[in-house]
């Protein structure tokens, strides 16, 4: 049986001088899910590990490192999905834990639940053993004190409460996120997806991305598996992932669903989005219409093979 696992570290513009950071990150993070997968473990189990390095390497836009809201402090979104009886769990708004991934996935395993959210969110992961964790770092903080005087310049300090962030991140993409994600096909034939994410820098407390919705940013189902980056209100309209799946399932690629999605929300909102995926057969895919967004993956024997972008035809 065919074994692959797929990882991303954002779409966006990355910053100049952090490239091979960020394809030691993400081979990093292929290479922890590779040997879970090798041993005959899970495509969750491969997710999860892959996630946890992401989240745990502060230049991603997730778990330590993640980027802050308008008020300056962290909420995390993520999400896990396996496509074997369609397994789901999810937290939006979190604060102030490790590993966000890992609350999620005890959403999914420990409760009759979907989705936590907010202070319910928090208290269900202290239950769980998951500690308080400050995942502000001092880059982050500088990063969100110099946005945060751009963007009051820009809009104006009355504004907050209705400033338009999309249209500010757009004429500085070099501000946008980072969220992280991970695909992977275990040697059952089960696919898993999972994405964990601070969400647009900037955000209004209280947003909710794309990441934990799944059908939107997280999507597995036994045809295909995918994982979504970029602003998050643009793939929450085009339930990007679902859409995806469903188009493998009607006979397409998964290149040619994972293109097509993209050109559809060139076309619709002139997104800037990337996803990651991964089909029954193990062909694993990435795109974005971002300058970047750094992934990485292999399939059965073959190297780690990880890039900033994908080279356009
Ligand atoms: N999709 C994420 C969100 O909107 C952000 C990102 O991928 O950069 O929350």
């Amino acid at each position: 049986m065919t074994i692959a696992l797929i990882v991303h570290g954002g779409a966006g513009s990355w910053r100049p001088g952090s490239d091979a950071d960020a394809i030691a990150g993400t081979t990093a993070a292929v290479d922890a899910g590779r040997k879970i997968l090798q041993k005959g473990g899970s495509a969750l189990d491969a997710a999860c590990a892959a996630a946890v390095v992401l989240e745990d390497n502060p230049i991603f836009n997730a778990g330590t490192g993640a980027v802050l809201n308008y008020d300056g402090y962290v909420e995390f979104d993520a999400c896990v999905m396996v496509a074997e009886r369609a397994q789901i769990g999810s937290v939006s708004g979190l604060q102030r834990v490790k590993n966000p991934i890992l609350v999620a996935r005890q959403v999914m395993e420990e409760t009759d639940h979907v989705m936590l959210t907010g202070e319910g969110a928090l208290r269900f992961a202290r239950v769980m053993g998951h500690g308080d964790h400050d995942p502000i770092t001092p880059a982050r903080f500088e990063d969100w004190k110099s946005k945060k005087a751009t963007l009051d310049i820009g809009v104006g300090k009355d504004a907050k409460g209705s400033m338009k962030i999309r249209e500010f991140l757009r004429k500085h993409p070099e501000y946008a996120g980072g969220t992280i994600g991970v695909v992977a096909l275990d040697a059952r034939g089960v696919l898993c997806a999972a994405t964990s994410t601070g969400g647009v820098t900037l955000k209004l407390p209280g947003r909710v991305g794309d990441t934990p919705l799944s059908g939107a940013g997280t999507y597995a189902n036994k045809f295909a598996a995918s994982s979504a980056t970029g602003t998050g209100e643009y793939v929450i309209r085009s339930l990007s992932c679902r859409a995806i799946s469903e188009g493998v399932e009607r006979g397409k690629s998964l290149d040619d669903s994972v293109t097509e999605m993209l050109a559809q929300m060139t076309r619709d909102f002139d997104a800037d989005v990337g996803f990651i995926a991964i089909d029954a057969n193990g062909n694993a895919v990435a795109n974005h219409s971002t300058a970047h967004m750094p992934h990485a993956f292999f399939k059965d024997d073959s190297k780690i093979v990880a890039r900033m972008f994908v080279e356009k035809a």
